[in-house]
């Protein structure tokens, strides 16, 4: 008989993140003197602007070493409510705003505030994969609308009714995608607004962070359509656009009723994040987009790079993102056959490890991201690494036989 496990459920139920575990991969390969190319964790390559680490540096002298008001500091979230006025013309109050440690908390506290047990959750796939481990940790039940790379990934407005029902709570989404980098115009975002104001049960997590890393011209937020604006959960952080990823710093934007019961969640779990962070996230928003733009059109540059390359990789499927830094191209071509020890390569999860062995390069199995047809390769790293990185794929693929 087998002991029963002393965790609970809810933990023995959860997956561990896949984008973190290859990462993790990656790095035990690599200290054993493999040199690994990591294209596996999505994070900007650059380094935190200057402006920013001073204004942390300043932060620290002027004690700002206690706690914070647990919703962040007014001056930061006044800076925020600046920036979504200026940059995306959304009206918000400093009472509207709950800064987080991450955009990754925002979300799971904005999924905690609203979902009942048997709520449904609808998520287009492929999504990020923490958004339905986090809706099962809520009790909530994911639904899934499924796109493929036709579609260039995107869900239309007849998709999303049919996928609607009673029990529908909450729909969550990322635009610029991660995943696909996949980005909704205004009109799709109106498209899709207008079956919202048809149900007004439901919610809609709109996940902004690679706001700024979009190829196609303006960003276009769903929280612009007055109609469905009080159900609109807005998350966004600094971890993309001012390479930040360490500092832990993210919001969220939503009704007062809203942003009120995560006030009152965070409260009771985390408190207000790092107090050196938010100063430095204050100077962040206050310098303006300069080294934003730099790295967007670094990220815009290695796009065009990799699609070049990785179009050249027979049986390899591949569209041009519009946004974020990653590619998810369809690798089925590969599943059924062998490598030279004669293992076969039967999911996503299986050529993601083998190019990690046999390649050297770590990239993520779509499967958690909901399609298992796909990989996802991060293009953060330097332009050298992304062509050594998809000479190796190329050149591991061959050997598959
Ligand atoms: N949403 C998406 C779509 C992401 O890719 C990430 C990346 N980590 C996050 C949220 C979380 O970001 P943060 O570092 O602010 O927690
Ligand atoms: N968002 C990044 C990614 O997708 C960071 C890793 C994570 O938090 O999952 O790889």
């Amino acid at each position: 008989m087998s002991t029963p496990s002393i965790l609970s459920d809810r933990i023995n139920n959860l997956s561990e993140s896949a984008t973190l575990k290859m990462t993790k991969l990656g790095r035990e390969l690599a200290s054993k003197g493999i040199n690994v190319i990591s294209l596996s964790v999505g994070e900007p390559d650059f380094d935190t602007p200057d402006h920013v680490k001073q204004a942390a540096k300043q932060a620290l002298d002027e004690n700002y070493t206690r706690y914070s008001p647990v919703p962040g500091y007014p001056d930061l979230r006044k800076a925020i409510a600046n920036k979504l006025k200026t940059e995306n013309n959304l009206d918000y109050d400093i009472s509207q705003i709950v800064v987080s440690t991450g955009a990754k908390q925002s979300l799971s506290n904005a999924i905690l505030t609203l979902i009942n047990p048997d709520d449904e959750v609808i998520i287009p796939t492929p999504y990020w994969v923490s958004y339905s481990e986090m809706v099962t940790l809520a009790g909530g039940k994911s639904v899934f609308i499924n796109t493929t790379i036709e579609s260039d990934f995107k869900i239309t407005p007849e998709e999303l009714e049919a996928a609607i029902t009673p029990k529908t709570k909450l729909f969550m989404f990322s635009s610029p995608c991660n995943p696909t980098g996949s980005v909704y115009s205004k009109d799709e975002l109106a498209g899709l607004a207008r079956v919202f104001e048809k149900h007004p049960h439901i919610y809609i997590i709109s996940d902004e962070i690679y706001e700024h890393i979009n190829f196609i011209g303006k960003h276009e937020s769903i929280a612009q359509f007055e109609s469905i604006k009080d159900r609109v959960i807005l998350i966004n952080g600094f971890s993309k656009a001012f390479a930040m990823t360490g500092w832990r710093l993210g919001y969220l934007a939503a009704s007062r009723e809203i942003a009120a019961a995560n006030d009152k969640l965070q409260g009771q779990t985390t408190s207000g994040t790092c107090s050196i962070a938010q100063r430095a996230g204050i100077a962040a928003y206050e310098q303006g987009l300069e080294t934003v733009l730099e790295m967007k059109n670094a990220f815009e540059r290695r796009r065009e790079l990799v699609y070049n390359l990785l179009k050249d990789i027979p049986g390899v499927k591949t569209n041009l993102p519009q946004g974020a830094f990653y590619f998810f191209p369809d690798i089925s071509a590969f599943f059924g056959k062998k490598d030279l020890q004669g293992n076969e390569i039967r999911d996503s999860a299986d050529l993601a490890l083998y190019l990690l062995n046999e390649g050297h390069v770590a990239t993520v199995g779509g499967d958690s991201f909901g399609n298992d047809n796909y990989i996802r390769i991060s293009y953060a790293a330097s332009d050298d690494a992304l062509r050594e990185a998809l000479r190796r794929i190329k050149e591991a693929l061959a050997k598959l036989a």
